[in-house]
C-alpha cells in the first residue's frame, strides 16, 4: 500500500489526491482520502485506481480542512472490497480518527479474536481495523498516548498515518520494515511512503522517519519520540528490488541507482554471451541498464509494456494474473529477431511471468534467451505486506535453479547472490539493516505460519 498525509495546508485534500497518483504503483485495489476540518471528518473511498475511485473536482472539494490523509491499497490481509478500503474512519469518545496503513500486522488474528471476545464488533476484515479498536479501547486521557499504547501491542510491518481532530500522527514499526518519509510543503508538513510523492506535489524532503519513531504534528509544530524499544533494523529489500518507484529515495539510497548497481553486480557475477540486453518494464529497466553498462552488451528496448494495465501481481486471483501478463507486454521483433538476448528481470516469484516472456521473445525470433534476475530466488513467504503469503506459490520453494530454468524455457538462468545484493548498499549497510526473509526464511519477527490473507474472514 501507499500512504500520504499532510497537516497545515489550505488545499490538504487536493495535495493528497495528487500525491496518491505518485504512489499508485503501491496499490491499485482501492483509494481513499479523509480530511478533518474543525472537528468534522470528511472522507471518500472507492475501488480501483485513484482515477476510478474519484470522479472530478467536486468530490475532492468536499473534503474540507487543513489536514488530510490518503491511501492506495493492495491487499495483504482482508479481501479486495470497499469495506476494507482506507483510510479507515471512525469516531470515539476522544473524537475522530482516520487511519491509513501500509504493511501487514502478523498478530492481527490473535488481537482480533481477543477484541471480539471482549465485545468489539468488526466492520471489515482488514488488519488495520484491529488497530482502530485498540486505540478506541485504550484508557489514557491523551490520544497520542492511546496510539502509542496500541502500537506496542501490534507486531509486524507498518507505516501508519493517523489523523485526529487536531493532530497528525505518523509512525513506522520498530524494525522499519516499510518505508516512510517526512517532508515540508510551505508551512505544512507532509508524510509519504515514498519521496516521489513529495516531488509530485512540490514538497521538500526533510528526512526518513526512523524505525520505531512516532511523529506528532499539530498547531504547535512537530514532536518526535520513539516507541517499541530498540531492535535491529529490517527494511524490506524488495522495496529496492521491485516495489518502490525508481525516482524515490529510501533510507538514503535512490531506488534507480541501487537497482542499476544490482544490475552491474549481476553482470559481474553472471555474465552471458549475448548480443543485446533487455529489461522487463518497468521495474527491471534500471537493473538492465546496469547489466548492459557493466557487460558492454548494448541495452535495447525489447519488451513494451501496455501502460494502461496495472501490475499483474496486484490483481487478486491467479486467473486474473495469467490474463494480465498476456495483455501487458509485447516483444519488439525488430530488436530481438536473430539475436542472443539477455533478459533481466528483478525477481522470480511464481515463475509465470518469466516463462511467458521467454516464449514471447522466442516467438519474436530470439535465438537464445538468457534470463538474469537481479535478486536471489524467493524461497519463503512474506508476512509483511508483499503479496506472497504462501510458499506453495513460490517456484523457488520447490524447484532448483536448473529446474526453474527448464520450467521457464530459458537457455540459462542466474540469480544475484544475497551477499552481493547487500554489498550494493556499501559497508555501512550489512545484512542486519535489511529484511531478507523471503530469501532465507530468517524472519525479523516471530511469524504465524498459518497466516493467510483471509484470516479475518
Ligand atoms: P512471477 O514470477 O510471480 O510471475 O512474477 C515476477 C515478476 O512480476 C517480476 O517481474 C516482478 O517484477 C513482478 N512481481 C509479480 N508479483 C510479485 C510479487 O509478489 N513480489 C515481487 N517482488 N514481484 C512480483
Ligand atoms: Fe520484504 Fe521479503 Fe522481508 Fe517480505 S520477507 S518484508 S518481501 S524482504
Ligand atoms: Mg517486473
Amino acid at each position: 500500500c501507499g500512504v500520504f498525509a499532510i497537516f497545515g495546508h489550505p488545499e490538504a485534500a487536493h495535495v493528497t489526491y495528487y500525491a496518491l497518483y505518485a504512489l499508485q504503483h503501491r496499490g491499485q485495489e482501492s483509494a481513499g482520502i479523509a480530511s478533518i476540518d474543525g472537528g468534522k471528518l470528511y472522507h471518500h473511498r472507492g475501488m480501483g485506481l485513484i482515477s476510478e475511485a474519484f470522479h472530478g473536482e467536486e468530490q475532492i472539494r468536499k473534503l474540507k480542512g487543513h489536514a488530510a490523509v490518503g491511501h492506495v491499497r493492495y491487499s495483504t490481509t482482508g479481501s479486495s472490497e470497499i469495506a476494507n478500503a482506507q483510510p479507515l474512519v471512525f469516531g470515539f469518545r476522544q473524537g475522530n480518527l482516520a487511519l491509513a496503513h501500509n504493511g501487514n500486522l502478523i498478530n492481527a488474528q490473535q488481537l482480533h479474536d481477543l477484541l471480539e471476545r471482549q465485545g468489539s464488533i468488526f466492520q471489515s476484515t482488514s488488519d488495520t481495523e484491529v488497530v482502530a479498536h485498540l486505540i478506541a479501547r485504550s484508557h489514557y486521557d491523551s490520544i497520542v498516548e492511546n496510539i502509542r499504547q496500541s502500537m506496542s501491542m501490534v507486531k509486524g510491518a507498518y507505516a501508519f498515518c493517523i489523523l485526529t481532530d487536531d493532530k497528525l500522527v505518523a509512525l513506522r514499526d520498530p524494525l522499519g520494515l516499510r518505508p516512510m518519509a517526512l517532508g515540508r510543503l510551505g508551512d505544512a508538513y507532509v508524510v509519504a511512503s515514498e519521496t516521489c510523492a513529495f516531488d509530485t506535489v512540490g514538497a521538500e524532503f526533510i528526512r526518513d522517519i526512523e524505525p520505531g519513531e512516532m511523529i506528532v504534528i499539530d498547531a504547535n509544530g512537530l514532536q518526535s519520540s520513539f516507541f517499541g524499544g530498540k531492535t535491529r533494523k529490517a527494511l524490506c529489500t524488495f522495496e529496492y528490488i521491485y516495489f518502490a518507484r525508481p525516482d524515490s529515495d529510501i533510507d538514503g539510497y535512490n531506488v534507480h541507482a541501487i537497482r542499476k548497481k544490482f544490475g552491474k553486480l549481476l553482470a559481474q557475477e553472471h555474465p552471458a554471451d549475448a548480443d543485446v540486453v533487455i529489461g522487463v518494464p518497468d521495474s527491471s529497466i534500471s537493473a538492465a541498464i546496469g547489466y548492459a553498462e557493466e557487460s558492454g552488451i548494448p541495452y535495447e528496448i525489447g519488451l513494451i509494456k501496455n501502460k494502461y494495465i496495472g501490475r499483474t501481481f496486484i490483481q487478486p486471483s491467479q486467473e486474473l494474473r495469467s490474463l494480465g501478463v498476456r495483455l501487458k507486454l509485447n516483444a519488439v521483433r525488430a530488436i530481438v529477431e536473430g539475436k542472443r538476448v539477455v533478459m533481466v528481470d528483478d525477481s522470480i516469484v511464481r515463475g509465470t511471468t518469466s516463462g511467458r516472456l521467454v516464449k514471447l521473445l522466442r516467438d519474436a525470433g530470439a535465438v537464445e534467451v538468457h534470463v538474469r534476475i537481479s535478486s536471489p530466488p524467493v524461497t519463503h513467504p512474506c508476512f509483511y505486506g508483499i503479496d506472497t503469503s504462501t510458499s506453495g506459490e513460490l517456484i523457488a520453494a520447490t524447484k532448483t535453479i536448473p529446474e526453474i530454468c527448464e520450467f521457464i524455457g530459458a537457455d540459462s538462468l542466474e540469480f544475484l547472490r544475497l551477499d552481493t545484493l547487500l554489498g550494493a548498499f556499501g559497508e555501512s549497510a550489512g545484512e542486519n539493516n535489511y529484511c531478507n526473509a523471503c530469501f532465507h526464511g530468517q524472519y525479523p519477527t516471530e511469524v504465524y505460519e498459518d497466516t493467510s490473507k483471509y484470516v479475518l474472514e
